[in-house]
Parts: structure tokens; sequence; C-alpha cells
């Protein structure tokens, strides 16, 4: 025993009781080992101290099976060892805390900003969350993470910016410029976030339900079950954006041929909204007049609105039914009907509202 664990003592003349400390990468660990009277090795007690414990975690499994295995005490603590070394390289239990000099230099970062700029510190200063608002008056959170090689590490920064966003960073850098390069980058996006809260102001936005700052699609309500999705270039923010249309044929074909039309009547002085509403010529249905659920319609098979994450994209093309069905719903449904019939990627059938002819046409993802 003493050859391999010498800091493990036994604590009486039975030898049921141990204590002392195990020792790996130039570490010791606390441990206490208490065998039952007939010195089965597999009911032993044994108590860590919570960096082993730590250390140990998800390992359990594993201990227990060789507890039940091993000889006896000595060869268990080989085990163990083995075990310890393996976990010790899973985690960063062994890394070292950061020198006195880094909390002296962050510290001297934070007076130089303001502590007032911050939202939030944890209780090792590892993280730090600023909060910056722009020139809209949009507030911002950033998530800093310092590893305890800062200054001379740049610390992860975690944005909700459309853009990839990274830090550039010289051991001479501070808390300061981070936060300039973030309120930079923020003005350069004022634009598209402009653009956007106008959108979500007026408008009925489908999907996202809601948005991150980060979040560059918005599908918007226009009534008669049909929909426009957008996806605005953070970088462009006043060009046409990408368009796609959700909706009967019969609502959804005439908007296409406008914009095709009227593409030449965007104009980038406008707002965004401003257009889409003249390029479209429609008026999007009124936040002040209609309820969302107004636009969201339950598919007419399942009755649900989101069927895993899928919402209700297909549409009956009958002007007077315009019913919404889940992808797969309707799949199921066709595939049931006796005078459905498949070509290739279509499914031609009846809708189950109106009895009059709908196709689906299946994407490849699940069928
Ligand atoms: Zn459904
Ligand atoms: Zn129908």
């Amino acid at each position: 025993m003493l050859r391999h664990c010498p800091l493990l003592l036994a604590q009486d003349l039975h030898g049921r009781v141990y204590d002392g400390f195990i020792s790996l990468q130039d570490k010791d660990f606390r441990l206490r080992i208490i065998l039952p009277a007939d010195l089965q090795l597999q009911n032993a007690n044994i108590q860590c101290s919570w960096q082993l414990k730590k250390a140990l975690q998800g390992y359990q499994q594993i201990l227990r099976q060789r507890l039940q295995h091993s000889a006896d005490l000595p060869s268990f603590m080989m085990e163990l060892k083995t075990i310890l070394e393996v976990a010790l390289k899973n985690t960063n239990i062994l890394q070292t805390a950061p020198a006195p000099q880094y909390y002296s230099c962050l510290l001297k970062d934070i007076e130089d900003l303001g502590w007032d700029k911050l939202s939030f510190v944890d209780t090792d200063f590892s993280t730090i969350q600023l909060k910056i608002e722009d020139s809209s008056g949009r507030e911002h959170l950033v998530t800093l993470k310092l590893n305890s090689r800062y200054p001379n590490e740049a610390p992860e920064c975690n944005v909700d910016f459309p853009i990839p966003f990274a830090v550039s960073w010289t051991p001479q850098s501070s808390l300061q410029n981070i936060h300039n390069q973030i309120v930079s980058t923020l003005e350069s996006l004022k634009g598209f976030w402009d653009a956007l809260d106008e959108i979500d102001k007026n408008t009925w936005v489908l999907e996202p339900e809601k948005p991150t700052r980060s979040a560059t699609l918005r599908r918007i309500a226009i009534g008669n079950n049909s929909s426009i999705t957008i996806d605005l270039d953070p970088r462009h923010p006043t060009m046409l954006p990408e368009c796609y249309f959700l909706g009967a044929d019969h609502v959804v074909n005439p908007l296409r041929e406008k914009l095709n039309c009227n593409i030449h009547l965007w104009d980038p002085e406008n707002g965004l909204l401003q257009n889409l509403k003249d390029v479209l010529e429609i008026e999007f249905p009124s936040r002040s007049h209609l309820e969302k659920a107004d636009f969201s319609m339950d598919c007419g098979i399942c009755y649900a609105y989101r069927l895993d994450s899928a919402i209700p994209d297909q549409v009956c093309d009958d002007p007077r039914c315009g019913q919404p069905f889940h992808q797969a719903c309707l799949y199921e449904w066709l595939r049931g009907l006796p005078s459905s019939r498949q070509s290739f990627n279509v499914m031609y059938g009846e809708c189950p509202y109106c009895n009059k002819p709908i196709t689906l046409k299946l994407s490849n993802k699940k069928y």
C-alpha cells in the first residue's frame, strides 16, 4: 500500500479505515476509505474531497466496477490512479488560477471603461457582460469570456450580430478597445436593425416568434393565409431582400408578378417597409386592428400550428377554401385516399376540406 499511495494511511488495527491523499500530477487529493467488517472491497465506502469528486464525475460506474473486480485495496488504488489520470486530462481542475496581475490588469481595464458599462460579472472575474446602447437606443449585451492569460490572449466575445464578429487584439489591448470595436460594428448595423425594427413594430411577423438581433429572416403576414418571407442582407439593408411567398396560388402569384414588374420602384432612400408596400402594391395587415391568431392558421388535419418545427405551409389553391395544412399531414392524408396518385415527387388528390383537386409537391427531406 505504501508503495502506491504513501500518503494513505491505515487508521485502525484491523485495516478497515484509511485516510490521507492520493497523489497525481503534483497534486494531492484527499480521500478516506472505510471497508465493511468483512473487508469486502465492493462494499467499501469511499469519501472524496470536492476536488476529487469533481474530477471523478462521470466515472462512478467504472469505479464501482473496478471496486468489484479488484483483488485487494492496493490493486484498487492502482486502478483509481489510472482512472483519475484519464479524468484529469478531461477536466480543467488542475488549470491554475490566474496570476495576481490578471486581476490588477482587469480591474484597471474595468475602471478605465467604467463600471456602469458592465451588466454582469461572475465571482471569479472570468465572465463579463457589457451592456452597450447603440445610437438608435437599442440595448445590446455582449458576453466576454476571459482566460487566465488575459491580456496576452484575446477574450472570447459572444455577440448577437447577423455578421461574423472577431475582436482584433494585441497584448496591449484593453476592454476599452473591445468596447470601441463593438460600438463601431453596432453603428455599421444600424440601418439593418432600424429596417427590421420598423417591420416588427408595424406588421404581423409570424416567424421567428421572438427575433434575435442576429435574425435576418422575417415571415410577414399578408392576409388570406398568405405571407411573405424576406431575408435582409445585414450589409446592404437598403437593397431589395430575398423574398419568398407562401400561400394559395391565386393570392401569391399576382404578388410575384407585382414584385417582378415593380422592381424599378425600389428606392434605397425609402425604408424597407415602404419599399415592400410600393413594389407589392399592398398594405400589410395592421397590428392595431388584427390579432396574430388571425394569420397563423392551424393545420386543417391535425389542428395544430407547429408540428415538430414545421408550420402549415401547404395551402389549398381553391379561392373559397384556402385551408393550410402541414406537408406531413397532407402527405399522410393523400396517401390514404384511393383516388390519389403520385407522379415523381408530386401527389394529386382532393382537399380534405373542399374536395377540390389539391397537389402536394414533396420536398425530399422525409419521404
Ligand atoms: Zn398538421
Ligand atoms: Zn380546399
